[in-house]
């Protein structure tokens, strides 16, 4: 991740032409294999990211993947930023997870809603890595339900009062911003009543709960954020309106379905280019076990399957780049290739054998970091219903 890289980054994704794309993504590749892979054992013992990789990560500009130039950011398109974030995928998902938060879903709602001002304020100190911004949705008592959301924000004169606790926020303990979602319309106890806000993290009133001790994706941070009687300037609303926020969420959530696709992607390429090495190096019975028709049809399932996902996040991205409804596409996306990815997962695990099952190999690592694909940013349960939902409304009944 040297200086030519920047420049490659920075400017080969606005020519935008076939041969620059592809520069890039090998150029970036080279340096998962080169500088991410070999700290994937040191993130997971220190659940730390070495401060050296964040930095090349900032220099890079891939916390301003998705902000527009004019904000310091690449401005990239929904296709391409599917494409980075495949290549990405091909390490520990924790190395994404400190920039793709912000860029996924942290900053989306200024950029899709904001006022002018509020873009102008905040988004080019998220370009270029100054601060992170945190998406603050889930609550205690609200996860899959999110629309019932208890956290309250009531006005005060040029102020909202905000009181009420976050869960499982990711990168909380290092968010400079928060994009909160909090119910300004006591009345209104559905998603009409919820406004999102900006909240900057040094607002008297926010306490940051400790470290949630996770199932995987060491050196990725989740925390409860708690409001109490947290004075959030009434300017500070994203658009400038109440009892928009849950549409804002919803708008975030569904261009981050297809962000998590592509991740899911990622994560599958290279578990199993890692399970084909293996079975071609590993020998039984006098033959490495990749001649060993069995283990052929686990990896053609997981290369079809991930085939198959791939098309799909592709083909979704354009649509939405286009302009076009991707309401169906989007959560198909999420929920095909994120369960696609935990399949590729499984199997893999079984194509190492024992080894699958033991630290040093690593991909045990994988096993339990893609789990938390099909359960962050909607489950894949809720994916199927709002597929289905989506599909009822679209043929008009
Ligand atoms: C590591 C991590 C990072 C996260 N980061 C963030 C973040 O940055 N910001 C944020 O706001 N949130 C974040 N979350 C929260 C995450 O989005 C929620 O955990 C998720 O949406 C599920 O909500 P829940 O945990 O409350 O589960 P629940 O909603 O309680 O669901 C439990 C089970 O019931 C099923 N279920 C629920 N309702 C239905 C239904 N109607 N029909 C069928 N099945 C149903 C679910 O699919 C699931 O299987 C994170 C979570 C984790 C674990």
């Amino acid at each position: 991740m040297q200086q030519e890289a920047t420049c490659t980054l920075r400017r080969g994704w606005r020519a935008c032409d076939h041969h620059n794309r592809r520069t890039l993504r090998k150029g970036a590749r080279d340096r998962i294999d080169d500088r991410l892979v070999p700290a994937e054992h040191v993130v997971q013992e220190t659940d730390e990211i070495p401060e050296d990789i964040v930095a090349e990560m900032k220099e890079l500009g891939l916390f301003g993947l998705t902000i527009p130039e004019e904000y310091g950011g690449l401005g990239l398109t929904m296709e391409e930023e599917a494409l980075v974030i495949m290549v990405m995928g091909q390490t520990s998902p924790a190395f994404r997870s400190l920039f793709g938060t912000t860029v996924g879903i942290g900053s989306q709602g200024i950029l899709l809603d904001g006022l002018d001002w509020q873009k102008s304020k905040y988004l080019p100190k998220l370009a270029s890595g100054e601060i992170l911004a945190s998406f603050a949705l889930t609550e205690p008592e609200a996860g899959s339900d999110a629309a019932s959301l208890r956290t309250t924000a009531t006005r005060d004169g040029d102020f909202y009062v905000v009181n009420g606790t976050k869960r499982f926020i990711t990168n909380a303990p290092h968010a400079g911003i928060f994009t909160l979602m909090a119910r300004t319309n006591p009345e209104n106890k559905g998603a009409g009543g919820v406004t999102a806000f900006i909240v900057e993290r040094d607002t008297p009133g926010i306490t940051i709960g400790k470290r949630d001790k996770k199932m995987g994706q060491k050196g990725a941070h989740t925390a409860d954020v708690i409001f109490e009687n947290c004075r959030v300037p009434a300017s500070e609303v994203i658009g400038g309106k109440e009892g928009r926020g849950f549409k804002t969420a919803m708008k975030v959530l569904e261009k981050g379905r297809i962000h998590i696709a592509a991740l899911a992607v990622g994560a599958a390429e290279r578990m199993l280019r890692d399970a084909l090495n293996y079975a071609i190096e590993r020998k039984q019975f006098g033959r490495p076990i990749a001649e060993f028709q069995l283990v052929q049809a686990m990896l053609a399932d997981s290369q079809a399957e991930i085939y198959a996902a791939k098309s799909m996040v592709i083909d979704a991205a354009r649509k939405r780049d286009d302009g076009r409804d991707v309401s169906i596409e989007a959560p198909c996306c999420k929920l095909f290739a994120t369960e696609m990815c935990g399949r590729v997962a499984d199997r893999v695990v079984q194509i190492f054998g024992g080894a699958g099952y033991i630290a040093d190999y690593g991909i045990e690592r994988f096993y339990r970091d893609v789990r938390l694909f099909r359960l962050y940013e909607g489950t894949s349960q809720i994916q199927q219903l709002v597929i289905a939902r989506n599909m009822i409304k679209q043929a008009g009944r």
